[in-house]
């Protein structure tokens, strides 16, 4: 198979849950995995576009669109209908899924609509001319299983978080509307939707609001008030490394370099100095607003919204705020 001849599609489907970080992660798995041939993002759902032209920020020049009513609701047997109708229309070498628990299922359901193999939960895949070789982690990660395959579309997904992302690099995105057959009526699974996770308990990487807390947070007592503030808020504790080895957070919720690297909506880091081990953890988050009384402090040097001011004023103030707007 000649480079320019591969053709290789990412999966998007926000209804599924599938966030931008995973759709990022698996464009540029794709990009390597097609050499020099054609990348494709295949948006499946309704009032999608937004999300379509969104991966551009990913290097997506081309995104394929299907857009129907039908598809506001994840329903996974309609979705992998419409997905392999979409696959057939065209030579694809590839397909990749989101690997979440959404995305494998989907991936398996595509798979046995359109008679393929679906290879689910790889850490990496290669193309061996014809072929793919593909491997997972098994055994608790002890051993990798190896495999080669033939007969495309292949159909895989990545673990999320195994290659990460790249920077963001925009470029311009051509969005084809794509006219694929969705069922009507009632398919033998119901939806009967998602249940919010608990902002306490759900991993940082996860969470779209992080409040994280520094050595200037000073106490447990303190790093109790930051608690409350990120509870009323409905987010997830965030800890600088000396805030963790203090006893105040558990070690998963360590942030930076030697810990989790997040990219949350809203990062709110109180106490917290931006040490460069800890900016690689959270710099990416969209919005980023730093409570610290040093104005010299380099985190300040990466906020949106930069508060030079003690921190538990701040902490005292919001709470105050947050539990009145709950009564
Ligand atoms: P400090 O640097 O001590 O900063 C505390 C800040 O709080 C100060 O800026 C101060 O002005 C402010 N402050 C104090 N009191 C108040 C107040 N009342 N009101 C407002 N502001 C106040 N660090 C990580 O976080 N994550 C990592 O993954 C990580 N990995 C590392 C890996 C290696 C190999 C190494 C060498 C280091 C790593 N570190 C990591 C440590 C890192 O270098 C910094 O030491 C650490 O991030 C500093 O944490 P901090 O900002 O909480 O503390």
């Amino acid at each position: 198979m000649s480079a320019a001849s591969t053709e290789v599609w990412v999966v998007v489907v926000p209804a599924a849950r599938q966030t931008e970080a995973v759709s990022a992660e698996l464009l540029g798995e794709a990009k390597r995995l097609a050499g020099g041939g054609t990348v494709r993002a295949l948006v499946v759902g309704h009032d999608v576009e937004a999300e379509g032209a969104a991966l551009a920020r990913w290097g997506a020049a081309s995104v394929l669109l299907v857009d129907d009513p039908r598809l506001v609701t994840y329903q996974p047997e309609r979705f992998a209908r419409v997905i392999a109708s979409a696959v057939r229309t065209e030579d694809v070498t590839a397909v990749l899924f989101a690997g979440t628990v959404l995305g494998s299922d989907l991936g398996a359901r595509v798979g046995n609509e359109l008679g393929r193999r679906f290879h689910g939960g790889c850490v990496n895949f290669e193309l061996a001319g014809d072929k793919i070789k593909t491997v997972r982690s098994v055994d608790e990660g002890r051993h990798h299983q190896v495999e080669l395959a033939d007969g495309k579309p292949y159909l895989l997904s990545l673990v999320p978080d195994t290659v990460g992302t790249g920077a963001p690099a925009p470029v311009r995105v051509t969005v084809e509307k794509v006219e694929v057959e969705v069922e009507d009526g009632p398919t033998a699974l119901q939806d009967l939707g998602f249940i919010e996770a608990d902002p306490r308990t759900m991993d940082i990487l996860d969470a779209d609001l992080v409040v994280a807390g520094g050595r200037g947070v000073g106490s447990t007592e303190g790093f109790a008030a930051l608690k409350e503030v990120a509870d009323h808020l409905g987010a997830s504790i965030g800890a600088s490394r000396p805030a963790v080895e203090a006893g105040w957070a558990p070690y998963e919720r360590q942030v930076g370099q030697t810990g989790r690297v997040v990219r949350p909506k809203l990062y709110l880091a109180f106490g917290i100095s931006g040490a460069p081990q800890h900016l690689a953890g959270m710099r990416e988050a969209e919005t980023i607003i730093t409570v610290n009384s040093d104005p010299a402090a380099p985190i300040h040097g990466v906020a949106t919204l930069a508060v030079e001011c003690d921190l538990h004023e701040v902490l005292t103030a919001l709470a105050a705020r947050l539990r009145a707007r709950e009564k």
